[in-house]
């Protein structure tokens, strides 16, 4: 699948373009900008909201610091870990981007 905005070759099942980020996909998006203190609550608040199937966590840059794959979201038991690499990225940022896609 080819990103509409920057035209790099995606796989097929990509929701979002590994280049740029741009959604790929139908579905609901929502974009929060957070203060790295708060990633990890709000991002536990957002999983909890439910029909979570993605997950991107972004810098001040724009870069893709973090993208948490649908799995996560259906296996609880393997977030623990996720959620520890989100601990590590709040240390380093001081705000972060967070895209949250939804099934509608
Ligand atoms: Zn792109």
């Amino acid at each position: 699948m080819f990103c509409p905005k920057c035209g790099t070759a995606n796989p097929e099942e990509s929701n979002f373009c590994m280049k740029c980020g741009t959604r790929l996909r139908s579905g609901v998006t929502e974009e929060f900008n957070v203060a790295a203190s708060e990633l990890i609550s709000k991002i536990g608040e957002l999983i909890k909201e439910g029909n979570v199937t993605h997950i991107i966590i972004k810098n001040e840059q724009g870069k893709v610091l973090l993208e948490l794959p649908a799995t996560v979201f259906i296996v609880g038991a393997i977030l623990a870990p996720w959620m520890a690499a989100i601990g590590a990225i709040a240390a380093l940022a001081t705000r972060c981007q967070v895209i949250v896609e939804r099934s509608a």
